[in-house]
């Protein structure tokens, strides 16, 4: 019998994930089947692959990050720690809780060097088209080698997209926009904070973007902020130059006015206003379409596609864990397809994200979310053969995290927590976070 064959779009930490778990698979003397992971940059990391170019890349193709320079993680890197490698084992010793960008870069990347999957990825191959054939059961799988300039299909029984969502930006338009004197841009192109030194300038949004993005031209010496939001504030106790207003109503000239009445005369406009979903390479019947949010539409267990179970998603929900939960996912996916778990009927699978999503619904706050995707985790390594870790403790440091934030947003990643696989707490970075200008991994893990 020949082997399956399966296809992987994307080697960002969602697609790594997926290669990793076949190959440990492998490691233990399974049978694999024969698995091609279709890249369209010319290296892996996804968004974690920075690049200082915007708009379209060397192959007029839209470039996929959206990450900036001096871009520190977010989140504590205890709440995303792979459960089979660990930073200590990466770095040789113990660093501190918010790594900067080309830390974690490295982290990924160590992981997978280590598995040895790297020949498995065809670097350089944008995915045009997929289209699934009834009649045979097999996804015909179209790539472009940007680097060939050149178009080949090749067949597969498995599809798994690890495209990443938040790399096609959401943009609104509001009125005075096309007449504003000044630069509007969206956080998908932000990349150098040091652009806004000594200017005013209008954040739009209320999400990680609008505060990150915020806080980098605070610490590079912007010279005001003002936010607004449209639903709810951040409600952060922000630095004496940052105000947080009601929604925009227009731009007139330099002037913007809000909601609330007052106006403001700003440099330039960020729009943090989200991401989409977007597949343009799939057609109606493989595309997922949802909303960015903790269980997905149409996903059975958060990655099969119940329309074609054939066909999986990885990494398609809103994220408070992420290299973590790719990992338990793509464990899952993994043995969906080798057999090892075996799918429900159709009825079940679509009662199984509604049922999800109304749990969802049920969720008040931040720290019931958190609970809610640790607990999506749990489920999944139950099911697997994913080294068990403590998810509870990763919960334990989003949890601190939400809190420390809340204390103070421009101090919070100066504190440490508990790793979830070595018990033991994050010790504190030589510098404070708003201190720090220099980004590099050499800065960072100088003792
Ligand atoms: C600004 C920003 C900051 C963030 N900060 C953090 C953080 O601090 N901590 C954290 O844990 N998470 C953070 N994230 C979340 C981020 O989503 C995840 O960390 C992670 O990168 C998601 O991995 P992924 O593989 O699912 O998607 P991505 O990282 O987006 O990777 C998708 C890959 O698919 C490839 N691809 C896309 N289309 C095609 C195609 N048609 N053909 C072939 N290849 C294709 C892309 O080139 C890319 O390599 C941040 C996200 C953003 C936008």
């Amino acid at each position: 019998m020949t082997a399956k064959r399966v296809a992987i779009i994307g080697a960002g930490p969602s697609g790594l994930a997926q290669l990793r778990a076949f190959q440990s698979a492998q490691d233990n003397g399974e049978e694999i089947p024969e698995v091609v992971c279709y890249e369209k940059q010319s290296n892996w990391g996804g968004l974690w692959n920075y690049t200082w170019r915007t708009g379209l890349d060397k192959d007029g193709e839209p470039v996929h990050c959206s990450m900036y320079r001096y871009l520190w993680s977010n989140g504590p890197k205890e709440g995303l720690e792979f459960a089979d490698y660990s930073f200590d084992e990466h770095f040789g010793k113990e660093i501190a809780s918010y790594p900067p960008r080309e830390v974690l870069f490295d982290y990924i990347e160590g992981r997978v060097k280590k598995a040895g999957v790297r020949d498995w990825i065809r670097f350089n191959h944008l995915i045009r088209d997929v289209k699934y054939d009834e009649a045979s059961s097999k996804f015909t799988v179209t790539a472009r080698d940007t680097a060939n300039d050149s178009e080949s299909s090749e067949e597969f029984d498995h599809v798994i997209v690890a495209t990443g969502h938040f790399s096609i930006p959401n943009v609104p338009e509001y009125p005075g926009f096309d007449k504003f004197n000044g630069r509007i841009l969206h956080a998908h192109d932000f990349r150098d904070a040091r652009e806004f030194q000594g200017k005013d300038i209008l954040i739009m949004g209320a999400s990680y973007s609008a505060e990150d993005i915020g806080s980098q031209c605070w610490k590079y010496g912007c010279k005001s902020i003002v936010s607004c939001y449209r639903s709810a504030p951040m409600g952060f106790d922000w630095p004496d130059n940052w105000d947080e207003v009601p929604a925009l109503v227009k731009v007139e000239g330099k002037t913007a006015h809000f909601k609330d009445g007052t106006t403001r005369d700003v440099d330039a406009i960020l729009l943090c206003t989200g991401y989409r979903h977007h597949f343009p390479f799939l057609p109606d019947d493989l595309r997922l379409k949802t909303a960015n949010r903790l269980a997905s539409d149409d996903l059975y267990k958060g990655v099969a596609w119940v329309h074609n179970p054939k066909m999986f998603y990885l990494g398609m929900q809103d994220q408070w864990f992420t290299f973590n939960m790719f990992d338990a996912q793509a464990w899952w996916v993994r043995d969906a397809i080798m057999d090892k778990i075996e799918l429900p009927d159709r009825a079940t699978m679509e009662a199984d994200w509604k049922a999800r999503q109304a749990e969802e619904d049920k969720n008040e706050t931040d720290p019931d979310c958190i609970q809610y995707q640790g607990d999506y985790i749990k489920e999944l390594v139950a099911e697997t053969d994913y080294p068990s870790f403590d998810v509870q403790a990763a919960c334990q440091a989003f949890f601190e995290w939400k809190k420390h934030k809340k204390e103070n947003i421009m101090t919070f990643r100066d504190h440490g927590y508990v790793s979830p696989l070595t018990g033991k707490k994050a010790p504190t970075h030589h510098t404070p976070w708003k201190d720090a200008l220099d980004d590099s991994m050499k800065a960072y893990l100088q003792t």
